[in-house]
């Protein structure tokens, strides 16, 4: 479990591991039942330290890695799924992106709000734009020093608790000629026509609103465009990039459920009896608890070499894409069949509320579908595999397959 991890990073994950026992574990059953943010715990979370760790130390963060958010993200996610969807979105996602290409400015007044406790939203989603992402039709129109942000945003986690947002929309010039994507930070509160919209009516991760966002003649500065070095043209693909952290959090909550979940299976059919002995003594469940452990191991080290990638081949300040695909989809999957296969071992006692496992169950279902589903995710890793583009359009896989095909 603590393979090739140094002295500081393990010290870290005790910590976050003391944290989530004391203050997330106790709280994880009535966020559930009551649909409440827990801004009790998000303001621990950023007492501690955990909320922006991997903000650099010149903007007052710890400067710290992927893989020690991954070690947070585990920890918090055995005890309550909620608290660890916090670490993710204050320490990768959002905030990574404005750390890798925002201005001084930028890098300020996001590290000042996430260091208070703030978990940013990031806003790609729309109604008709969800795997096909280029396909948003949220629109800024420049106008003078400012953009004029229209159009609606849906499953965006955070919706009504969070400040900062970054906002994906198409930009146009004062001709109304389209530049490309572009990203706009906005804070809830100050932005006028910044709306929320409706909460969505979420399976489980019940604690932290999914909310439909609606800009209308929103106001954005310029100096609120989020700039990567391609610009507007080329700059949506960086942008997007920066999601690849965000998907070795998600997939770290959902293995972190699961190892939580397994722990409770092995606790209990130690102690359960039938037929005069401890379940555990069957070999029917010793195969599954295996299974259930190798599995859950193979996921920890594909999220922990993903996490390590950042900066590897090209000093990128995100995750490699591949490898951050590939964990996810195993952890994601992995995780549901763990999950499920421990509540399974509790019989009736695991489908009762009573007990966590329920809740874990509707928490997990979700990772194979938040921030890339599982399809899309590996259309990404064979693309990578052939070599190939492959455009998911009619009118792009028929150019793609009208290309003379490259000698090998
Ligand atoms: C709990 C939760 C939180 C979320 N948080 C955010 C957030 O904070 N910000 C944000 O912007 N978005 C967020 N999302 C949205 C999420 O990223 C999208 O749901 C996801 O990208 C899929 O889009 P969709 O739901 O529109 O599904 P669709 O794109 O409509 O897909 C429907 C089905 O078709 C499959 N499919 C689509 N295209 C292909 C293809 N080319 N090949 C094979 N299969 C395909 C999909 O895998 C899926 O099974 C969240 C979603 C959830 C559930």
């Amino acid at each position: 479990m603590s393979h090739g991890l140094n002295s500081d990073e393990l010290a870290l994950q005790q910590r976050a591991r003391e944290f989530a026992q004391r203050v997330a574990r106790p709280r994880a059953a009535e966020v559930d039942a009551t649909e409440q943010y827990p801004w009790d715990v998000a303001n621990a979370l950023a007492e501690a330290g955990f909320m922006g760790m991997t903000i650099p130390k010149a903007y007052g963060g710890q400067g710290r890695s992927f893989l020690d958010t991954v070690l947070v993200i585990e920890e918090m996610a055995k005890c309550c799924t909620v608290t660890a969807r916090i670490v993710v979105e204050a320490n990768m996602g959002a905030i990574s992106t404005v750390m890798a290409y925002g201005s001084e400015e930028q890098k300020k007044l996001a590290a000042s709000l996430v260091l208070s406790g703030d978990k940013p939203a990031i806003c790609i989603t729309e109604p008709d734009a969800g795997s096909d992402t280029t396909a948003l039709t949220t629109r800024a129109d420049k106008r003078g020093d400012r953009y004029i942000v229209n159009g609606r945003k849906h499953w965006i986690t955070g919706g009504g608790v969070s400040k900062l947002h970054l906002i994906f929309a198409r930009v146009f010039d004062e001709k109304g000629e389209e530049l490309g994507i572009g990203g706009f930070l906005a804070v809830r509160g100050e932005a006028q026509g910044l709306k929320i919209v409706r909460r969505e009516k979420t399976m489980g991760l019940r604690g932290i609103p999914e909310g439909e966002l609606a800009f209308e003649d929103m106001e954005a500065p310029a100096d609120m465009v989020v700039m990567p070095p391609s610009g507007f043209k080329r700059g949506f693909a960086d942008l997007m990039n920066a999601y690849n952290s965000q998907r070795v959090g998600a997939g770290t909550v959902a293995m972190g459920i699961a190892a939580g979940a397994l722990d409770l299976a092995v606790g209990w059919v130690k102690q359960r009896e039938q037929f005069g002995r401890p379940v555990g003594e069957f070999q029917g469940l010793q195969w599954m608890l295996a299974d259930m452990q190798i599995q859950l191991s193979a996921a920890r080290l594909m999220l922990h070499a993903a996490a390590r990638s950042r900066g590897q081949g090209g000093q990128s300040a995100f995750p490699d894409p591949m490898l951050a695909a590939q964990a996810k989809i195993f952890a994601s999957e992995a995780a549901i069949r763990i999950v499920n296969d421990s509540l399974q071992m509790f019989g009736a006692r695991g489908y009762s509320r009573d007990l966590p496992l329920e809740r874990m169950a509707r928490d997990v279902r979700m990772f194979t579908i938040g921030g890339g589903t599982a399809q899309v995710l590996r259309t990404l890793v064979a693309s990578r595999m052939l070599g190939w583009k492959l455009p998911q359009t009619r009118e792009g896989y028929m150019r793609e397959a009208a290309r003379p095909m490259a000698a090998e």
